[in-house]
């Protein structure tokens, strides 16, 4: 027995490589037999070349129940559960493959307890101010209202504006903001314009 004698699968038969070797107790198994093994196997060097060829055998099985999966549900999302509710199924895998995966199927009553971890995510997002894009163009400005026959510009109600933007009444009185006439203008130098002098 050298250091490099030539090994063998004891489940397949196959020549298992320098580095190939997952060790069972009583023989020895190639990487492409371990590889169908169950990830939630453990022990796997304390187990017999019997036992892994039962295991082997279900892991067979477990793949023809997975072709009858109906999936309903999918929970999570590295880590997935996903859910059968019609034959009440259900696994866990990372995997997006996962009819390639072999997850084990496991029956809802043989779920027996769980632990709840609730994960909040917040999320936000920063703008640089100088980098954003100008706001759209104004509007086009409405071109400017006609003029009357006299070359006076109208307001939006279609009435003339005097000198002083004032909107002028049909008596070409200028108008207030309530629409009521302004009262004329004070006399020089802004004093009220005295009345007459009574007769004498
Ligand atoms: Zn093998």
């Amino acid at each position: 027995m050298g250091l490099f004698d030539k090994k063998y699968c004891d489940v397949c038969g196959n020549k298992i490589g320098l580095l190939g070797n997952h060790k069972l107790a009583n023989g020895n198994l190639c990487k492409d037999c371990n590889a169908q093994l169950s990830p939630w196997l453990t022990g796997r060097k304390q187990m017999t070349v019997q036992d892994i060829i039962a295991h082997l055998n279900y892991r067979a099985e477990n793949a023809r129940v997975l072709e009858m999966f109906q999936e309903t549900r999918v929970v999570g999302t590295n880590m997935q559960v996903h859910i059968d509710d019609v034959h009440g199924w259900l696994f866990f895998t990372r995997s997006t493959d996962w009819r390639k995966a072999n997850p084990d199927v496991l029956r809802f009553d043989q779920i027996t307890g769980a632990d709840y971890q609730i994960h909040e995510y917040e999320h936000q997002t920063a703008v640089e101010v100088e980098n954003v894009a100008p706001p759209p163009a104004e509007p086009p400005v409405p071109p400017a209202p006609a003029a009357d026959a006299f070359g006076r510009p109208l307001d939006e109600y279609g009435r003339p504006l005097d000198e002083y933007g004032r909107p002028l009444d049909e008596y070409g009185r200028p108008l207030d903001e309530y629409g009521r006439p302004v009262p004329p203008p004070p006399g020089p130098a802004g004093r009220p314009t005295p009345p007459p002098p009574p007769p004498r």
